[in-house]
């Protein structure tokens, strides 16, 4: 008898027909004799729409009350789905983060599980019931209910099989499994049977939203095996697992975008040491996380600019600390551009190919596209462009690299 967590994302309980059928795939798992946890998202629309509901009252709601505000449409669902299971007359109950025991830190809307009491779901496993838990969501050390971070359900179940030394964790989702990129914006990307943890680390973290970064980070440090795959249909999904010889080592296997950067730029700072220090870790200070950096020389080499780019979520605090640094430098500026996105090419090969980034820039000139940032790492080359590029850029990425035939 194997133990399984089973997460299904927004689409897959997106409507009372789905999870209906989320109830009765549970239930076809269950009766082969293996021991189900089951964990899922809000239905597909509700964060967004609870996150509108939030700006029309304020431009930055407070983050605690959103917390408490985007854990409701988890809950919504998994009690449906509970419901759904024991209309099959099955046994099963459903839990919040809390009441699994879900303990985070305290960074709202971004928080990191730090521990799972395993107590009460065990109890529930041995009383032959099937628990639902509400994924992207825990309590912090202050009983506060905290959130993941977008896309955290995925997180929730990883880390309830790392837990519970789950046998397998299986993500379900609208797409068949991890893809060389995202099979919405390129109709020939090619489903891998199966991807390295670091790759697909790599991967998520760009912006392959198939499974949230930290999700991954887990499965990795506790070799959850993990599988990616449809709750439309029975087509074998995705394995990520430990890389291993027979993997592809192409230079490039991947290409993931992601539209959820902005770009900050500090104009006119004064050009001597300890400026980017003083803004770096001002904004670090914020927990916010700096992707990329670029610094420019003035051409009269007493003043630079210093362009980087952080999450969309972040946005706002970050252009608020920004501007207090620029005020206390007496900078000349400091603007933001939302319209940027990140195209990124990713291959544990990359290491070895000679070339390979030059290709990625030859070919985004080549499509008239031009390139804002550069930065570059063992396994991936990402560039920031204009949003409008973003689908033409993966689009010729995934042809130059031959990303279709494999
Ligand atoms: P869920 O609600 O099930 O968590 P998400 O919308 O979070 O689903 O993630 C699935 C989506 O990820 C797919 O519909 C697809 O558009 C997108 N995606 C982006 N990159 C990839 C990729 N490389 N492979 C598969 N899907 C991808
Ligand atoms: N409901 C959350 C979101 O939309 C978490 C998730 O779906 O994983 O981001
Ligand atoms: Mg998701």
């Amino acid at each position: 008898m194997a133990l399984i967590v089973q997460k299904y994302g927004g689409t897959s309980v997106g409507s009372v027909a789905r999870i209906k059928a989320v109830a009765e795939r549970v239930a076809a798992s269950y009766k082969k004799g293996n021991n189900i946890v089951v964990v899922v998202s809000a239905m597909a629309g509700e964060t967004d729409r609870l996150i509108n509901l939030a700006q029309e009252i304020a431009n930055a709601p407070d983050e605690r009350e959103m917390d408490l505000l985007l854990s409701s449409g988890e809950r919504v669902s998994c009690a449906l789905t509970a419901m759904a299971i024991q209309k099959l007359g099955h046994k099963s109950i459903s839990l919040t983060g809390r009441q699994v025991g879900i303990i985070t830190d305290s960074s709202h809307t971004k928080a990191m599980i730090e521990r799972i009491d395993t107590k009460r779901l065990k109890n529930v496993l041995k009383e032959g019931k099937i628990p639902v838990v509400a994924g992207f969501q825990g309590i912090d050390e202050f009983s506060d209910v905290t959130t993941l971070g977008r896309g955290g359900s995925d997180t929730t179940a990883v880390a309830i099989a790392a837990a519970l030394h789950a046998d397998l964790c299986e993500i379900y989702t609208d797409v068949e499994g991890v893809y060389t990129t995202d099979p919405k914006i390129v109709k020939k990307a090619r489903k891998l049977s199966k991807i390295s943890y670091d790759e697909m680390l790599e991967m998520a973290s760009l912006g392959a939203k198939v499974l949230h970064g930290r999700s991954v980070e887990f499965a990795k440090k506790y070799s959850v095996p993990l599988v990616v795959r449809s709750s439309f249909n029975d087509e074998p999904g995705t394995l990520v697992t430990k890389e291993d010889k027979h993997m592809e080592k192409t230079a490039v296997s991947g290409v993931a975008a992601d539209k959820g950067q902005v770009r900050i730029t500090i104009m006119g700072v004064p050009d001597r040491p300890g400026i980017a220090a003083t803004l770096f870790n001002a904004i670090a200070g914020a927990n916010i996380v700096v992707d990329m950096i670029v610094q420019n020389i003035s051409s009269d080499t007493k003043a630079t600019d210093i362009s980087f780019t952080v999450a969309e979520t972040d946005s706002k605090k970050a252009l608020e600390i920004t501007r207090k640094v620029s005020d206390k430098l007496g900078a000349k500026g400091v603007n933001m551009n939302r319209d940027v996105a990140r195209v990124s090419i990713v291959g544990v090969g990359m290491v070895s190919h000679f070339g390979v980034a030059a290709k990625m820039f030859e070919t985004l000139a080549k499509n008239k596209i031009n390139i804002m940032m550069i930065s570059t790492s063992e396994i991936k080359v990402s560039c920031v462009v204009d949003i409008k590029h973003t689908e033409l850029a993966v689009k010729v990425l995934h042809d130059v690299f031959n990303l279709a035939k494999g």
